[in-house]
Protein backbone atom coordinates (compact mmCIF):
# COMPACT_ATOMS: atom_id res chain seq x y z
CA UNK A 1 0.00 0.00 0.00
CA UNK A 2 1.50 3.22 -1.26
CA UNK A 3 0.34 6.45 -0.60
CA UNK A 4 0.31 9.25 -3.13
CA UNK A 5 2.28 12.30 -3.39
CA UNK A 6 -0.21 14.60 -2.13
CA UNK A 7 -2.99 13.62 1.01
CA UNK A 8 -5.34 15.51 3.36
CA UNK A 9 -6.09 14.08 6.49
CA UNK A 10 -9.22 15.62 7.94
CA UNK A 11 -11.82 14.77 11.02
CA UNK A 12 -15.38 14.72 11.27
CA UNK A 13 -16.33 14.31 15.00
CA UNK A 14 -19.67 12.65 14.42
CA UNK A 15 -19.21 10.93 11.12
CA UNK A 16 -21.90 12.85 9.18
CA UNK A 17 -20.08 14.94 6.79
CA UNK A 18 -17.90 12.38 5.12
CA UNK A 19 -19.23 13.53 1.67
CA UNK A 20 -18.89 17.05 2.21
CA UNK A 21 -15.76 16.47 3.00
CA UNK A 22 -14.89 14.34 0.19
CA UNK A 23 -16.36 17.09 -2.22
CA UNK A 24 -13.32 19.13 -2.04
CA UNK A 25 -10.94 16.93 -2.67
CA UNK A 26 -13.47 16.39 -5.79
CA UNK A 27 -13.13 20.04 -6.20
CA UNK A 28 -9.20 19.88 -6.27
CA UNK A 29 -9.26 16.83 -8.56
CA UNK A 30 -11.60 19.40 -11.06
CA UNK A 31 -8.80 21.65 -10.64
CA UNK A 32 -6.05 19.06 -12.02
CA UNK A 33 -4.41 18.37 -8.58
CA UNK A 34 -5.22 14.84 -6.97
CA UNK A 35 -5.14 14.93 -3.34
CA UNK A 36 -5.96 11.70 -1.38
CA UNK A 37 -8.51 11.88 1.34
CA UNK A 38 -7.48 10.33 5.09
CA UNK A 39 -9.84 10.52 7.71
CA UNK A 40 -8.48 10.64 11.03
CA UNK A 41 -9.95 10.09 14.17
CA UNK A 42 -7.99 9.95 17.58
CA UNK A 43 -8.59 7.56 20.44
CA UNK A 44 -9.48 10.64 22.48
CA UNK A 45 -12.51 11.66 20.41
CA UNK A 46 -13.61 8.25 20.30
CA UNK A 47 -13.32 8.49 23.81
CA UNK A 48 -15.12 11.75 24.16
CA UNK A 49 -18.20 11.14 21.91
CA UNK A 50 -18.72 7.28 22.82
CA UNK A 51 -18.12 6.18 19.40
CA UNK A 52 -15.74 3.45 17.95
CA UNK A 53 -13.31 3.31 14.84
CA UNK A 54 -15.39 1.14 12.36
CA UNK A 55 -17.95 3.73 12.27
CA UNK A 56 -14.82 5.92 10.32
CA UNK A 57 -14.15 3.45 8.11
CA UNK A 58 -18.05 3.04 7.45
CA UNK A 59 -18.27 6.75 6.72
CA UNK A 60 -15.18 6.83 4.54
CA UNK A 61 -16.35 3.99 2.58
CA UNK A 62 -19.98 5.39 2.48
CA UNK A 63 -18.76 8.65 1.22
CA UNK A 64 -16.33 7.34 -1.49
CA UNK A 65 -19.02 4.92 -2.83
CA UNK A 66 -22.07 7.19 -3.12
CA UNK A 67 -19.71 9.87 -4.81
CA UNK A 68 -18.37 7.58 -6.81
CA UNK A 69 -14.60 8.78 -5.93
CA UNK A 70 -12.71 6.01 -7.57
CA UNK A 71 -9.00 6.50 -6.12
CA UNK A 72 -7.64 5.63 -2.70
CA UNK A 73 -8.54 6.89 0.52
CA UNK A 74 -7.74 5.92 3.79
CA UNK A 75 -8.73 6.07 7.52
CA UNK A 76 -5.82 6.91 10.14
CA UNK A 77 -5.95 5.69 13.73
CA UNK A 78 -4.56 8.76 14.71
CA UNK A 79 -1.51 9.10 17.84
CA UNK A 80 -2.01 5.80 18.59
CA UNK A 81 0.30 3.63 20.90
CA UNK A 82 0.60 0.03 22.11
CA UNK A 83 -2.20 0.47 25.15
CA UNK A 84 -4.89 1.53 22.52
CA UNK A 85 -3.79 0.12 18.54
CA UNK A 86 -5.75 -2.94 18.96
CA UNK A 87 -9.13 -0.85 18.58
CA UNK A 88 -7.95 -0.08 15.52
CA UNK A 89 -6.38 -2.68 13.69
CA UNK A 90 -9.41 -4.38 11.80
CA UNK A 91 -10.81 -0.53 10.59
CA UNK A 92 -7.94 1.17 9.68
CA UNK A 93 -5.28 0.97 7.00
CA UNK A 94 -3.28 4.45 8.03
CA UNK A 95 -1.79 4.10 11.27
CA UNK A 96 -0.30 7.52 13.07
CA UNK A 97 2.40 5.62 15.31
CA UNK A 98 2.84 8.73 18.27
CA UNK A 99 5.99 8.03 20.29
CA UNK A 100 6.72 11.48 21.89
CA UNK A 101 6.03 10.18 25.50
CA UNK A 102 9.33 7.86 24.91
CA UNK A 103 11.33 10.93 23.56
CA UNK A 104 14.60 11.45 26.45
CA UNK A 105 13.85 8.22 28.23
CA UNK A 106 17.18 5.57 28.48
CA UNK A 107 17.48 2.48 26.32
CA UNK A 108 20.19 1.65 27.73
CA UNK A 109 24.08 2.01 27.27
CA UNK A 110 24.46 -1.47 25.28
CA UNK A 111 21.94 -0.50 22.56
CA UNK A 112 23.04 3.45 22.59
CA UNK A 113 26.52 2.50 21.72
CA UNK A 114 25.48 -0.35 19.14
CA UNK A 115 23.67 2.45 17.36
CA UNK A 116 26.68 5.07 17.84
CA UNK A 117 29.00 2.05 16.45
CA UNK A 118 26.85 1.82 13.91
CA UNK A 119 26.83 5.19 12.38
CA UNK A 120 30.20 6.48 13.14
CA UNK A 121 30.89 6.54 9.72
CA UNK A 122 28.92 10.09 10.02
CA UNK A 123 31.02 11.72 12.18
CA UNK A 124 32.36 14.29 10.89
CA UNK A 125 31.18 17.00 8.77
CA UNK A 126 27.49 16.40 7.30
CA UNK A 127 26.68 17.89 3.91
CA UNK A 128 22.48 18.11 3.05
CA UNK A 129 21.54 19.13 -0.25
CA UNK A 130 19.42 21.59 0.00
CA UNK A 131 20.77 23.02 3.03
CA UNK A 132 23.72 26.05 3.29
CA UNK A 133 25.03 25.11 6.59
CA UNK A 134 27.10 22.31 6.71
CA UNK A 135 26.62 20.17 10.05
CA UNK A 136 29.31 18.80 12.24
CA UNK A 137 28.55 15.52 13.77
CA UNK A 138 30.18 14.74 16.98
CA UNK A 139 30.33 11.82 18.91
CA UNK A 140 28.87 12.86 22.02
CA UNK A 141 25.55 14.54 19.36
CA UNK A 142 25.36 11.18 18.37
CA UNK A 143 25.33 10.08 21.69
CA UNK A 144 22.87 12.61 22.71
CA UNK A 145 20.72 11.78 19.66
CA UNK A 146 20.42 8.01 20.36
CA UNK A 147 20.04 8.88 24.27
CA UNK A 148 16.94 10.86 22.81
CA UNK A 149 15.18 9.15 20.51
CA UNK A 150 16.42 5.46 20.19
CA UNK A 151 13.99 4.14 23.24
CA UNK A 152 11.12 6.21 21.54
CA UNK A 153 11.47 4.64 17.90
CA UNK A 154 12.07 1.02 19.20
CA UNK A 155 8.41 1.91 20.75
CA UNK A 156 7.34 2.35 17.18
CA UNK A 157 9.32 -0.31 16.10
CA UNK A 158 7.06 -2.38 18.26
CA UNK A 159 3.56 -0.75 17.50
CA UNK A 160 4.73 -1.09 13.93
CA UNK A 161 4.90 -5.12 13.99
CA UNK A 162 1.91 -5.55 16.74
CA UNK A 163 -0.20 -4.43 13.29
CA UNK A 164 2.03 -5.91 11.27
CA UNK A 165 1.28 -9.15 13.09
CA UNK A 166 -2.72 -8.90 12.37
CA UNK A 167 -2.38 -7.12 8.79
CA UNK A 168 0.73 -8.10 7.02
CA UNK A 169 3.91 -5.64 6.19
CA UNK A 170 3.26 -3.49 3.79
CA UNK A 171 -0.42 -3.58 3.95
CA UNK A 172 -1.02 -0.48 5.66
CA UNK A 173 0.27 3.30 5.28
CA UNK A 174 2.94 4.03 8.56
CA UNK A 175 3.27 7.61 10.47
CA UNK A 176 5.75 8.13 12.76
CA UNK A 177 4.55 11.12 14.68
CA UNK A 178 6.93 12.84 17.51
CA UNK A 179 5.23 16.45 16.93
CA UNK A 180 3.17 16.61 20.29
CA UNK A 181 6.55 17.21 22.12
CA UNK A 182 8.13 20.52 23.86
CA UNK A 183 11.18 20.91 21.47
CA UNK A 184 11.73 21.14 17.16
CA UNK A 185 14.14 17.94 15.75
CA UNK A 186 17.36 19.62 14.81
CA UNK A 187 18.07 18.13 11.22
CA UNK A 188 20.83 16.13 11.89
CA UNK A 189 18.34 14.76 14.93
CA UNK A 190 15.78 14.45 11.88
CA UNK A 191 18.59 12.79 9.83
CA UNK A 192 19.42 9.89 12.79
CA UNK A 193 15.90 9.30 13.74
CA UNK A 194 14.94 8.35 10.27
CA UNK A 195 18.33 5.84 10.32
CA UNK A 196 16.64 4.31 13.53
CA UNK A 197 13.33 3.89 12.05
CA UNK A 198 15.17 2.27 8.70
CA UNK A 199 16.78 -0.19 11.68
CA UNK A 200 13.80 -0.87 13.11
CA UNK A 201 12.52 -1.85 9.84
CA UNK A 202 9.41 0.46 10.16
CA UNK A 203 8.63 1.28 6.67
CA UNK A 204 7.47 4.79 7.29
CA UNK A 205 5.76 6.58 4.40
CA UNK A 206 5.12 10.35 6.62
CA UNK A 207 7.00 11.60 9.69
CA UNK A 208 5.61 14.42 11.58
CA UNK A 209 8.67 16.07 13.44
CA UNK A 210 7.66 18.76 15.70
CA UNK A 211 7.86 22.55 14.48
CA UNK A 212 9.09 25.89 16.33
CA UNK A 213 5.48 28.13 17.26
CA UNK A 214 2.36 26.99 18.60
CA UNK A 215 -0.19 24.90 16.52
CA UNK A 216 -3.12 25.76 18.82
CA UNK A 217 -6.74 24.27 17.47
CA UNK A 218 -8.64 25.62 14.68
CA UNK A 219 -6.61 29.01 14.75
CA UNK A 220 -3.87 30.72 12.73
CA UNK A 221 -0.43 29.83 13.92
CA UNK A 222 1.55 31.59 15.91
CA UNK A 223 5.01 31.77 15.90
CA UNK A 224 8.51 33.00 14.00
CA UNK A 225 7.25 32.03 10.50
CA UNK A 226 10.79 32.46 8.60
CA UNK A 227 12.21 30.30 11.09
CA UNK A 228 8.91 27.70 10.50
CA UNK A 229 10.01 28.10 6.68
CA UNK A 230 13.64 27.41 7.26
CA UNK A 231 12.77 24.27 9.44
CA UNK A 232 10.39 23.13 7.08
CA UNK A 233 12.67 23.38 4.68
CA UNK A 234 15.68 21.55 6.07
CA UNK A 235 13.27 18.70 6.29
CA UNK A 236 12.22 18.05 3.22
CA UNK A 237 16.14 17.99 2.31
CA UNK A 238 17.24 15.45 5.59
CA UNK A 239 14.49 13.16 4.02
CA UNK A 240 15.19 13.26 0.17
CA UNK A 241 19.03 12.54 1.71
CA UNK A 242 17.63 9.83 4.15
CA UNK A 243 15.93 8.05 1.36
CA UNK A 244 19.06 7.77 0.02
CA UNK A 245 21.09 6.60 2.15
CA UNK A 246 18.67 4.36 4.59
CA UNK A 247 16.39 1.35 3.80
CA UNK A 248 13.47 3.83 3.79
CA UNK A 249 10.31 4.17 1.47
CA UNK A 250 11.23 6.03 -1.76
CA UNK A 251 7.88 7.87 -1.17
CA UNK A 252 8.24 8.90 2.75
CA UNK A 253 7.29 12.43 3.00
CA UNK A 254 6.61 15.04 5.86
CA UNK A 255 3.70 14.61 7.76
CA UNK A 256 2.32 18.31 9.17
CA UNK A 257 -0.21 17.97 12.39
CA UNK A 258 -1.82 21.00 11.60
CA UNK A 259 -4.19 21.60 14.22
CA UNK A 260 -5.98 22.87 11.28
CA UNK A 261 -5.95 26.71 10.11
CA UNK A 262 -2.50 28.09 10.01
CA UNK A 263 -3.23 30.10 6.98
CA UNK A 264 0.14 32.34 7.49
CA UNK A 265 2.30 29.31 6.61
CA UNK A 266 0.48 27.64 4.03
CA UNK A 267 1.98 30.40 1.48
CA UNK A 268 5.10 28.94 2.81
CA UNK A 269 4.52 25.29 2.30
CA UNK A 270 2.99 25.61 -0.60
CA UNK A 271 6.52 27.17 -2.33
CA UNK A 272 8.65 24.80 -0.39
CA UNK A 273 6.78 21.67 -1.51
CA UNK A 274 7.45 23.38 -4.82
CA UNK A 275 10.93 24.13 -4.42
CA UNK A 276 11.86 20.32 -3.44
CA UNK A 277 9.11 18.66 -5.56
CA UNK A 278 8.25 17.23 -2.35
CA UNK A 279 4.86 15.20 -1.05
CA UNK A 280 2.91 15.88 1.75
CA UNK A 281 0.32 14.93 3.75
CA UNK A 282 -1.42 17.72 5.93
CA UNK A 283 -3.23 16.73 8.97
CA UNK A 284 -6.32 19.20 10.09
CA UNK A 285 -8.22 18.45 13.51
CA UNK A 286 -11.97 18.24 14.01
CA UNK A 287 -12.73 21.65 12.64
CA UNK A 288 -15.46 20.00 10.39
CA UNK A 289 -17.44 20.10 13.44
CA UNK A 290 -17.25 24.01 14.02
CA UNK A 291 -18.41 24.26 10.28
CA UNK A 292 -21.62 22.01 11.36
CA UNK A 293 -22.01 24.51 14.38
CA UNK A 294 -21.17 27.41 11.50
CA UNK A 295 -24.70 25.83 9.28
CA UNK A 296 -26.79 25.45 12.54
CA UNK A 297 -26.30 29.12 13.11
CA UNK A 298 -26.57 30.17 9.58
CA UNK A 299 -29.93 28.24 8.91
CA UNK A 300 -31.21 30.65 12.07
CA UNK A 301 -34.79 29.56 13.80
CA UNK A 302 -34.03 26.21 16.11
CA UNK A 303 -30.32 25.95 14.44
CA UNK A 304 -29.42 28.71 15.55
CA UNK A 305 -30.94 28.11 19.16
CA UNK A 306 -29.00 24.40 19.56
CA UNK A 307 -25.54 26.92 18.48
CA UNK A 308 -26.03 29.31 21.58
CA UNK A 309 -27.28 26.67 24.16
CA UNK A 310 -24.04 24.49 23.14
CA UNK A 311 -22.02 27.64 23.72
CA UNK A 312 -24.03 28.27 26.92
CA UNK A 313 -22.87 25.02 28.47
CA UNK A 314 -19.54 25.42 27.04
CA UNK A 315 -18.96 28.30 29.42
CA UNK A 316 -20.91 26.68 32.37
CA UNK A 317 -18.30 23.59 31.52
CA UNK A 318 -14.98 25.17 30.53
CA UNK A 319 -12.97 24.41 32.76
CA UNK A 320 -13.67 20.34 32.24
CA UNK A 321 -13.61 20.51 28.65
CA UNK A 322 -10.19 22.49 27.84
CA UNK A 323 -7.79 20.45 30.35
CA UNK A 324 -7.89 17.70 27.36
CA UNK A 325 -6.66 20.45 24.99
CA UNK A 326 -4.69 22.18 27.81
CA UNK A 327 -1.29 21.96 25.59
CA UNK A 328 -3.00 23.53 22.20
CA UNK A 329 -5.06 25.98 23.12
CA UNK A 330 -5.24 29.38 24.52
CA UNK A 331 -8.35 30.96 25.39
CA UNK A 332 -8.42 34.33 26.62
CA UNK A 333 -10.95 34.60 28.87
CA UNK A 334 -11.60 38.20 29.07
CA UNK A 335 -12.39 37.62 25.40
CA UNK A 336 -15.11 35.64 25.77
CA UNK A 337 -18.42 37.04 25.24
CA UNK A 338 -21.20 36.87 27.99
CA UNK A 339 -23.63 34.15 26.89
CA UNK A 340 -26.65 36.76 27.70
CA UNK A 341 -24.95 38.54 24.90
CA UNK A 342 -24.17 35.63 22.61
CA UNK A 343 -27.96 34.68 23.21
CA UNK A 344 -29.02 37.87 21.54
CA UNK A 345 -26.73 37.71 18.57
CA UNK A 346 -28.23 37.31 15.09
CA UNK A 347 -27.01 34.26 12.33
CA UNK A 348 -25.02 36.36 10.65
CA UNK A 349 -23.35 37.59 13.96
CA UNK A 350 -22.72 34.22 15.61
CA UNK A 351 -21.15 33.13 11.93
CA UNK A 352 -18.90 36.01 12.39
CA UNK A 353 -17.73 35.44 15.18
CA UNK A 354 -17.18 31.70 14.75
CA UNK A 355 -16.50 31.57 11.22
CA UNK A 356 -12.21 31.95 10.70
CA UNK A 357 -12.04 34.83 8.33
CA UNK A 358 -9.58 37.65 10.29
CA UNK A 359 -10.49 39.99 8.02
CA UNK A 360 -14.12 39.99 9.52
CA UNK A 361 -14.27 42.60 12.47
CA UNK A 362 -16.67 39.87 14.36
CA UNK A 363 -14.10 37.06 14.24
CA UNK A 364 -13.46 35.80 17.68
CA UNK A 365 -10.19 33.33 17.98
CA UNK A 366 -11.38 32.66 22.00
CA UNK A 367 -14.83 31.82 20.90
CA UNK A 368 -13.53 29.52 18.27
CA UNK A 369 -10.98 27.53 20.06
CA UNK A 370 -13.50 27.21 22.97
CA UNK A 371 -16.32 25.81 20.73
CA UNK A 372 -14.02 23.36 19.26
CA UNK A 373 -12.97 21.71 21.97
CA UNK A 374 -17.06 21.48 23.38
CA UNK A 375 -18.08 18.57 21.13
CA UNK A 376 -18.83 16.57 24.02
CA UNK A 377 -21.55 19.35 24.55
CA UNK A 378 -22.47 18.21 20.84
CA UNK A 379 -22.32 14.28 21.88
CA UNK A 380 -24.57 15.07 24.53
CA UNK A 381 -27.26 15.98 22.56
CA UNK A 382 -27.01 12.75 20.86
CA UNK A 383 -29.83 12.67 18.62
CA UNK A 384 -31.24 15.83 18.99
CA UNK A 385 -28.06 16.75 17.39
CA UNK A 386 -27.77 14.36 14.82
CA UNK A 387 -31.02 15.43 14.06
CA UNK A 388 -30.80 18.83 13.31
CA UNK A 389 -27.57 18.31 10.98
CA UNK A 390 -30.18 16.27 9.04
CA UNK A 391 -32.32 19.08 9.19
CA UNK A 392 -30.18 21.80 7.80
CA UNK A 393 -27.85 19.27 6.02
CA UNK A 394 -27.62 21.32 2.77
CA UNK A 395 -26.26 24.54 4.56
CA UNK A 396 -24.05 22.49 6.76
CA UNK A 397 -22.52 20.58 3.74
CA UNK A 398 -21.78 23.78 2.08
CA UNK A 399 -19.78 25.38 4.96
CA UNK A 400 -17.84 22.03 5.23
CA UNK A 401 -16.70 21.75 1.38
CA UNK A 402 -15.94 25.46 1.15
CA UNK A 403 -13.73 25.60 3.97
CA UNK A 404 -11.24 23.25 3.05
CA UNK A 405 -11.85 23.74 -0.18
CA UNK A 406 -11.46 27.43 0.11
CA UNK A 407 -8.98 27.80 3.33
CA UNK A 408 -6.76 24.86 3.13
CA UNK A 409 -6.67 22.81 -0.61
CA UNK A 410 -6.33 25.79 -2.50
CA UNK A 411 -3.79 27.74 -0.54
CA UNK A 412 -1.63 24.73 0.40
CA UNK A 413 -1.46 22.56 -2.97
CA UNK A 414 -3.27 24.50 -5.40
CA UNK A 415 -2.91 28.33 -5.58
ZN1 LIG B 1 -0.25 15.37 16.07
Amino acid sequence: MILEKYSFGMGDRFAQQGRAQLRALIKAADDGVEIIPVWNKSHREHTTIGTEPASVRQEADNAADELGWGKSYYVDADHIGLDNVDLFIESSDFFTLDVADFIGKSCGWDLLSEFTNKYEDYLGELKIDGIDEIFEVTQPMLEAIGAKFLLAIMEAGKIYSRIAGVKGRGNFITEVSMDETDMPQSPVEMFFILAMIADERIPAQTIAPKFTGRFNKGVDYVGDIDKFTTEFEQDLAVISLAVKKFDLPSNLKLSIHSGSDKFSIYPAINKAIRKFNAGLHVKTAGTTWLEEIIGLAAAGGDGLEMAKGIYAKAIAKKDELCVPYASVIDIDDDNLPAVDEVNGWSSQQFVNALRHEQSCAGYNPDFRQLLHVAYKIAAKLGSDYIDMLGKYEDVVAQNVTENIYDRHLKPIFID
